[in-house]
């Protein structure tokens, strides 16, 4: 049987929906939650995010601000602006867009934003939290994933979970997150050995690795879930995710697609931060 396909693109529809809800009942009560975005430089895909970021908030209720600032800044200049951002009571989030050109130090950027207002979940109080298993702010890609796993119905306590990608964005906070749901985790990397039965022990799959259809049908274990967070263009211009989806959603019980899987998620979650930030002053 074919598996069912896990629409983030719905799904995020209807978190935002219910964000718009709880923004305008803050609201009532004299609290815009506000979202800072930091942009270094000219990348084409940054512009894109924050762009998006942006009509998220805007539609939500938010309050949005983008700094734009230039290639050529100073990380003085930059962690200027962070401190400034992290004083402004109006601003409830803030989001330094990565990669920063080369020449700045993106750890001391990411440690000079309050912890509080950290609704990317990168700095190291708050990966650390989610390490001993404290309530924090969690990294938007893996926490939506974890919605996603969450939608299916499928209970995730005593489940093998497999995770392709070891990044600190992706693959080790979506491990952890299994972790405490009491999955059983594996993760994967390029240097693991056999990673073909690994892969097919799996009765959940975190695909997180950036390598166009890596797994294909015969890797996965029938039933399994299998949630793709691959974002890879092909010469074609096409995106495609990790997983080659044509012949898993003939194995899998239930598999995110790309685009409209993860995606639409990582927005979604990151508006959900931002909401809890405002309601937590
Ligand atoms: P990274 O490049 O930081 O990490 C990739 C991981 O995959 C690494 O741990 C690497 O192992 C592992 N890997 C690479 N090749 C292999 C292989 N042949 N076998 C096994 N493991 C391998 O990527 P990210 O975690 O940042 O992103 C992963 C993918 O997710 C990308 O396609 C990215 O575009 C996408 N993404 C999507 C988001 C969304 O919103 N949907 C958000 C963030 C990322 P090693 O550590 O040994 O090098």
């Amino acid at each position: 049987m074919e598996a069912k396909l896990i629409s983030g693109k719905e799904i995020s529809q209807k978190i935002r929906t219910e964000i718009k809800e709880k923004v305008q009942a803050l609201k009532a009560n004299g609290v815009i939650p506000g979202l800072a975005v930091v942009l270094v430089g000219e990348d084409p895909a940054s512009k894109v995010y924050v762009a998006s970021k942006e009509k998220a908030c805007t539609e939500v209720g938010m309050h949005s601000e983008i700094h734009r600032i230039s290639e050529s800044t100073s990380q003085n200049e930059l962690i200027d602006l962070i401190d400034k951002l992290n004083k402004d009571s109006k601003i409830h989030g803030i989001l330094v867009q990565l990669p920063l050109p080369k020449h700045l130090d993106e750890k001391e950027v990411i440690l000079k934003i309050s912890p509080e207002k950290d609704v990317d979940g990168f700095h190291p109080i708050n990966t650390g939290k989610l390490l001993v298993g404290e309530k924090t702010f969690e990294a938007c890609t893996p926490k939506g994933c974890m919605r996603l796993i969450k939608e299916t119905g499928i209970e995730i306590a005593g489940k093998k979970a497999v995770v392709v990608g070891r990044s600190n964005i992706v693959g080790k906070p979506i491990a952890l997150m299994l972790l405490a749901q009491n999955a059983t985790v594996t993760i994967c990397h390029s240097k693991t050995k056999n990673l073909s039965e690994e892969i097919k022990a799996a009765d959940i799959l975190i695909a997180a690795i950036g390598k166009p259809n890596f797994i294909t049908a015969e890797m996965i274990k029938p039933g399994a879930i299998v949630i793709d967070v691959g974002i890879n263009r092909l010469e074609n211009g096409k995106l495609t995710g990790d997983v080659e989806f044509e012949g898993a959603k003939e194995v899998a019980s239930f598999i995110t697609p790309v685009p409209g899987g993860v995606g639409p998620m990582t927005i979604a979650m990151l508006l959900e931060n931002t909401l809890e930030a405002a309601q937590s002053i």
